[in-house]
């Protein structure tokens, strides 16, 4: 008798929940798809990580031999597969990677722990035989890792599973290289580099928009852009439905110039902009909102809201102008409004 416990996973929260209830997919169905249960298993036939060509920008080749490295030699047997999301059948994805996984099951006729990455759509594991709440760890997982990062999903589910090895480890080959470089840091040779080097958590705070993010969604340049482009999308949107106009308010300045502010952070997400031009499309989105939510607030007759927040060091140096990534001691790194002297002695400018 074989214990099975599967979790469907959505990772995308856009998806609509599915009843159980809807038809599963026939095998017919699935065949029509771009992989198949069995050349899943035909996969596994060379390593416990299987992924299917096509997904290779999701996991690249040297992280699924990783991968399988860390599996291999495993008491309860992990199985891992990445395929596309066109494995699954439209509409009905719950009820798909149910079928998938469990014909996939049906095919490798063994226990053991199956993960199957369903491109970025949905995520299942499945136990089969095996006392593990696979559930529990992948849902835990899932809250830490976007739908573009599964090798970190993969290795967050691993190392909850106690697989030894985790993506942070380093490859034996390396340690002589690293001592070298431990002993070179401490005659001072690299010291001075170090200190001088940028920090992830001092400077310039990185762009990031006006909704929440998990923090791996924002970690390169290309990603950013795209949150700025959605970010003002989506203030173009507000500026849509936004009903600003009443007789005998005057709110065309207000309104003109948030409409000025979404041209102008349109023109910069069109292109490709860095990092600097990034920060300016986030103070430029931020000012037509202000300048917006002072129209709503005119036509409301509330009281006008506050520009920025005031300098996080002293109120009496007035309005923030940006903000700066800061790590106090001890403590986490975080977002601090800064007026622009302070900015300039943070960036050292003027010490
Ligand atoms: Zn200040």
């Amino acid at each position: 008798m074989r214990l099975l416990a599967g979790l469907l996973l959505l990772t995308c929260w856009a998806l609509p929940q599915v009843a159980s209830a809807d038809p599963s997919p026939t095998p017919t169905e699935m065949e029509q798809g771009t992989v198949t249960p069995l050349d899943v298993v035909e996969g596994w036939k060379s390593s416990p990580v299987y992924v299917e060509p096509s997904q290779r920008s999701l996991v690249p080749e040297q992280e699924a031999a990783r991968l399988a490295e860390r599996v291999s030699g495993q008491n309860e047997a992990i199985r891992i597969a990445v395929v596309p999301a066109a494995a699954l059948r439209l509409g009905a994805q719950e009820g798909a990677a149910r079928a998938f996984v469990d014909e996939v099951v049906d095919q490798q006729k063994a226990d053991g722990i199956y993960l199957i990455v369903f491109g970025g759509a949905i995520t299942w594991g499945s136990a089969v035989g095996v006392d593990t709440s696979i559930a529990e760890i992948l849902t835990d997982e899932l809250e830490k890792h976007s739908r573009s990062d599964p090798v970190g999903l993969l290795d967050g589910v691993l190392d909850e599973l106690d697989v030894p090895g985790s993506s942070s480890g380093t490859p034996g080959w390396l340690w002589p290289l690293a001592i070298v470089l431990i002993v070179l840091v401490g005659l001072g040779f690299g010291l001075p580099w170090w200190k001088r080097r940028p920090g992830k958590h001092e400077g310039p705070a990185l762009y990031r928009p006006s909704y929440d993010v998990l923090p791996d969604e924002a970690d390169t340049l290309e990603e950013r852009q795209k949150l700025a482009r959605e970010d003002v999308t989506r203030f173009g949107e507000e500026l849509d439905t936004a009903d600003v106009r009443l007789d005998g308010v005057n709110t065309a300045g207000d309104v003109q110039a948030a409409l000025d502010a979404y041209t102008e952070a349109c023109g910069v997400v069109d292109g490709q902009p860095d990092d600097a031009r990034l920060r300016e499309v986030r103070a430029t989105v931020e000012y037509g909102r202000w300048r917006l939510a002072t129209a709503q607030a005119l036509v409301a007759g509330t009281p006008v809201p506050p520009r920025r927040a005031a300098c996080f060091f002293d109120e009496a140096h007035g309005t923030s102008v940006t903000d700066w990534m800061c790590t106090p001691v001890g403590g986490r790194a975080r977002e601090i409004p800064v007026c622009t002297s302070c900015q300039a002695r943070l960036s050292g400018a003027a010490r």
